[in-house]
């Protein structure tokens, strides 16, 4: 990543997650001199530890989500390991009627789905038991390597003339005439005519800066990794409250619930390694995929989703300052990316997003909130001072 020295740019961005590196791949692409500053390295955020699905049927980010994923490698010039299309399988009855809610939905979006018999379900997913009920192939979505994805978001930008400057944490905000003028972060000032905040978790924090509230809580949620398996025909199979893929190399890599939640400060002095949950997780796998029940769990982490009240991105210009953007994705931010990145350019370059209704993402939906928002959700965060 770039080690020249950098004044500003025309447009910084704070946070180098998918959400902040695709909004500057977009911009950079736009022509638009473009600055990241990442206080870490890239991804070390939920962006570098999710599970890669790329079907978010309920966004209206969700067509271009779509459109994007099957041309990443391509536009990007780099890989992501994208693949089409994803198979739930139901244990129960149960299940089989709440993954239904998918089909309709996508097909009342234009996407085609098959509904599977426990046959043709183990025809496509070897691994499967010989109990499954059934399941269903969604003809949509995807998934997608997180590491090489947001690798190839930052190369490039770079690629492209924009810079990111990672190991450099943003500390506050300059502000003049009502906009912001600089960031202030431990490596000195950055100029910027423009300014996107995409600071996962704590873009909370550094929207308060700039006199916005921008209600975020962090969760804690935890991944698994097998030893590898042959290759399934599809390697997007998910069900039983389990989100994941196999990978190229054949690992089974699957994360979900419960959540733990978090206050932000103990982010740093909280494990972002595996605890007895990933036990839970196993077990949810093996039901899942009960003929991969003989593999070892080889590798475990953990990571923070940005969590918003009603479980909803914020995209949205601040309304405490000219010249800022926020978005914060509340766990969907990977898959939609692409089309974040391109919406936040829109923003930024055009005022306005011309492909999609951002009106559900406005963060006017949350002037009202209750002080104690947490508390009333039952979001009650575990400690550790
Ligand atoms: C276990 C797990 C599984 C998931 N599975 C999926 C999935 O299958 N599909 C999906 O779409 N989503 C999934 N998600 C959610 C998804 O990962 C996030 O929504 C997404 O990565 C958010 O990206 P982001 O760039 O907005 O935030 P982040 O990835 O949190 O990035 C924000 C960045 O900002 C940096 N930063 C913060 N403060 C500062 C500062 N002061 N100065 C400079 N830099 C700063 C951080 O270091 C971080 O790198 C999952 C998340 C987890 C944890």
């Amino acid at each position: 990543m770039s080690s020249e020295a950098v004044n500003g740019a025309g447009v910084v961005i704070v946070g180098g997650g998918v959400t902040g590196l695709s909004a500057g791949w977009w911009l950079a692409r736009q022509g638009v001199d473009v600055l990241v500053l990442e206080k870490g390295i890239v991804g070390w955020g939920a962006s570098g530890r999710n599970g890669g699905g790329c079907s978010h049927h309920h966004s209206p980010l969700f067509l271009e989500e779509q459109r994007l994923w099957p041309m990443m490698d391509e536009l990007l010039g780099y890989p992501t390991e994208f693949r089409p299309g994803r198979i739930r399988l139901a244990c129960d009855e149960h299940q089989m009627g709440l993954y239904r809610r998918a089909l309709e939905n996508g097909e009342y979006q234009g996407f085609h789905s098959d509904a599977l018999d426990p046959r043709q379900v183990r025809e496509l997913v070897p691994l499967a038991g010989d109990d499954v009920v059934g399941g269903y192939h969604y003809h949509f979505g995807g998934h997608a390597n997180p590491h090489r994805t947001v690798q190839g978001y930052a190369w490039a930008i770079e690629d492209l003339g924009g810079k990111v400057l990672q190991h450099t944490a943003v500390q506050g905000f300059v502000t003049a005439g009502g906009k912001v003028t600089a960031v202030k972060t431990d490596r000195g000032e950055y100029g910027c005519d423009q300014l996107v905040i995409a600071a996962g978790p704590y873009t909370e924090q550094l929207a308060a800066q700039l006199g916005a509230t921008v209600p975020v809580m962090p969760a804690r949620a935890e991944m698994i990794v097998t030893e590898p398996l042959p290759l399934m025909p599809l390697g997007g199979v998910d069900g039983n409250g389990l989100y994941g893929r196999q990978t190229l190399r054949g690992n089974l890599a699957y994360g979900g619930g419960p959540h733990e939640w978090l206050n932000v400060d103990d982010i740093e002095a909280h494990r972002p390694q595996s605890t007895p949950l990933t036990g839970d997780i196993a077990a949810r796998l093996v039901r899942l995929l009960p003929k991969a029940g003989h593999v070892k769990v080889i590798r475990s982490w953990a990571g923070f989703i940005e969590n918003t009240p009603d479980g909803r991105p914020i995209i949205d210009h601040l309304p405490t300052v000219a010249n800022a953007i926020v978005a914060t994705l509340s766990s969907v931010g990977f898959g939609l990316s692409p089309a974040t990145g391109h919406a936040i350019q829109e923003l930024v370059t055009d005022g306005r997003c011309s492909f999609a209704d951002l009106s559900t993402f406005a963060l006017s939906r949350f002037d009202r909130l209750e002080p104690n928002w947490r508390e009333l959700q039952g979001w009650r965060p575990v400690t550790t001072r």
